[in-house]
């Protein structure tokens, strides 16, 4: 995320796992993209992530 930018393409609202997937394809389509997040993304209560998209 470019934090000295005033107008984004996009605001996604979440940082979980969708909210991640989204930034990650709009990036890959040049938009630019902020995100806000309210930090209780029910992924916390994972304890251990045996795989994650993109890292073998
Ligand atoms: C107990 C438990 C165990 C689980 N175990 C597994 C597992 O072992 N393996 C697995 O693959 N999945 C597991 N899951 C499922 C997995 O956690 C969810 O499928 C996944 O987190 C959903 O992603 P999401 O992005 O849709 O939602 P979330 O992860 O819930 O993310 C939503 C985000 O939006 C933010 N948000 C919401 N409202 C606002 C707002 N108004 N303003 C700003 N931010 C906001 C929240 O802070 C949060 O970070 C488990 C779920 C639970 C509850």
């Amino acid at each position: 995320m470019d934090c000295h930018r005033t107008v984004f393409d996009t605001l996604i609202i979440g940082g979980g796992p969708a909210g991640l997937t989204a930034g990650v394809y709009l990036r890959r389509f040049t938009r630019h993209v902020a995100l806000v997040d309210k930090g209780n993304s029910r992924l916390s209560w994972i304890p251990v992530s045996h795989n994650y998209p993109g890292v073998p």
